[in-house]
């Protein structure tokens, strides 16, 4: 048999058996995020914030720009949803995990959805996000009670108010150290929100982990944190 024939039919069976597209341009690639749209991705700049003891939150980490095709990529992962990004995405958020420069927390809380919204999408992205930390996933420790609506597209004043009082968290979060994961920070309320009630049910402190962070006036996203405690 013809070498070239047998790579066309092993490549093509390849395709058929484990078919990839890049997640957010949709060409064939090898991974689930091609290298083209790979290097677009832009570090987030600062890719980790302090924001003090006093505050529910003591800092923000992120890894990238939520900027161009970052954000589509966030985008396709939990509007599409887009599986073949499931695994590159998550690896890296590992690898931010891992450049973490602080003591590793005691568990990682994905940032919950509604259980009605769980339902229509099938997953909660943050969940995706943590799938290959090597911590303490734990997703039974904060919950989100009310349903709330997507805050893109929201002004920053409606942001605020739309996520007051959308969680819970368990007492069994006492004495621990939480690192929140969420796909994206843009006002940072929801992540806000989550940190004051997690030290409101005990918690020994509270930081965030985002997979992009900011936002860009073309794409209507105030890039602006309001921490009052
Ligand atoms: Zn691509």
């Amino acid at each position: 048999m013809e070498l070239r024939f047998i790579q066309t039919a092993v490549r093509l069976i390849g395709e058929i058996a484990h078919p990839t597209r890049c997640g957010t341009c949709g060409l064939l690639s090898e991974t689930g995020l091609c290298p083209t749209c790979r290097a677009e991705f832009e570090p987030a700049d600062p890719s980790f914030e302090w924001f003090g003891s006093g505050l529910p939150l003591l800092f923000r980490a992120a890894a990238f720009r939520y900027h161009g095709r970052a954000a589509a990529a966030v985008r396709h992962l939990k509007y599409l949803p887009n599986p073949f990004l499931f695994e590159p995405m998550a690896l890296d958020m590992a690898a931010a995990f891992a450049r973490l420069p602080l003591t590793p927390c005691d568990v990682v809380v994905p940032v919950p959805i509604h259980p009605l919204r769980r339902i229509e999408r099938g997953f909660n992205q943050a969940e995706v996000l943590c799938s290959r930390i090597e911590a303490d996933v734990r997703t039974d420790l904060l919950r989100r009670i009310r349903r709330t609506r997507p805050q893109a597209g929201l002004d920053i004043d409606r942001r605020r108010t739309n996520v007051r009082g959308a969680f819970s968290a368990e007492p069994a979060v006492e004495g621990l150290a939480v690192l929140l994961v969420d796909d994206v920070t843009t006002s940072g309320f929801t992540a806000f929100e989550c940190g004051r009630e997690l030290l409101r049910a005990g918690a020994s402190r509270v930081g965030v982990l985002a997979y992009a962070t900011g936002g860009q006036a073309s794409e209507g996203e105030p890039h602006e944190w309001h921490l009052d405690p």
